[in-house]
């Protein structure tokens, strides 16, 4: 068995991690975007494959036997690829899926498709906004430039293409105390969010809901038909299952 871990989440550690201790073979599989990548038990390759036909090759010279999308819950393109490419070369693929989060009582969620509807259901008076999203995601709130933004992000970016922004570095897990101190020490009347799911993330909602803040919650993007798993446990089983039936 040789394993393809496509990673860049805290959940694709946890699955490094067993993978390691269990003794299987793998390559965990980063995209490049951070500086500094968490470290990882296994043999680790960073970088694009080049599209469908790139990781279908990659599958076919690396004799990878399984993949595993460990990916985030709106690294849609990866996730498309690996659905392709799997079936391409007729390679055993399971992605694991956070729960998305649900709105709840004392919650003000406005749901919007993307991350252009939510820079266009921002308030027509200037606001101060946490734009909760990552910073290749910025480019749509470029076209509100009346709006304060706080950003917090894992790496600083080059530039910014918001006049009025500041930008916290940090990586989570974020706790609720920690929130809660951001929001208002920076006087947030807004909130931005990807239905990422999980709990690393989470508590910002938490903060916001005590807060009686708006959140405006973008959904996640439509993926293919594949196996899904929702915790490491299940997935080391596939794998398990996997290896007896020779598959
Ligand atoms: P994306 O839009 O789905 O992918 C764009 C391209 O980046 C893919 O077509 C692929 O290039 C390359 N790529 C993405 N993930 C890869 C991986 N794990 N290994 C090798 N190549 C990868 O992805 P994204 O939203 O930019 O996210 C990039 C990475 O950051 C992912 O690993 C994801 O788990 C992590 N991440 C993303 C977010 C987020 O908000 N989107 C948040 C936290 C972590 P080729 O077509 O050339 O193969």
């Amino acid at each position: 068995m040789r394993v393809l871990l496509l990673g860049g989440t805290t959940e694709a550690s946890l699955i490094g991690r067993e993978l390691a201790t269990a003794g299987i073979a793998g390559v965990y599989s980063y995209a490049g975007r951070t500086a500094t990548p968490v470290a990882q038990p296994l043999r680790t390759r960073v970088g694009g494959f080049g599209g469908v036909d790139g990781l279908a090759e990659y599958l076919r010279h690396e004799e990878i036997t399984h993949v595993i999308d460990a990916t985030h819950p709106f690294a849609g393109q990866i996730s498309r690829n690996a659905v392709d490419a799997c079936a391409k070369t007729n390679t055993p693929l399971i992605a694991y899926l956070r729960e998305p989060w649900v709105e709840g009582p004392g919650d003000k969620w406005q749901r919007v498709a993307t991350l252009a509807d939510a820079a266009a259901a921002l308030p027509d008076h200037p606001a101060r906004i946490f734009l909760a999203i990552g910073r290749q995601h910025l480019a749509p709130f470029a076209a509100q430039p009346r709006h304060f933004y706080l950003l917090r992000l894992v790496d600083a970016p080059v530039a910014l293409p918001l006049p009025d922004a500041e930008i916290v570095l940090a990586r989570g897990p974020f706790t609720i105390e920690g929130d809660l101190a951001l929001l208002r020490d920076h006087r947030i009347t807004h909130i931005v969010a990807r239905n990422a799911g999980g709990e690393g993330a989470k508590a910002k909602l938490d903060a916001a809901r005590m807060l009686g803040l708006p959140v405006i919650m973008i959904d996640r993007p439509g993926l293919p038909a594949r196996r899904t798993a929702q915790n490491v446990g299940e997935i080391m089983r596939w794998l398990t299952q996997s290896a007896c039936l020779g598959v």
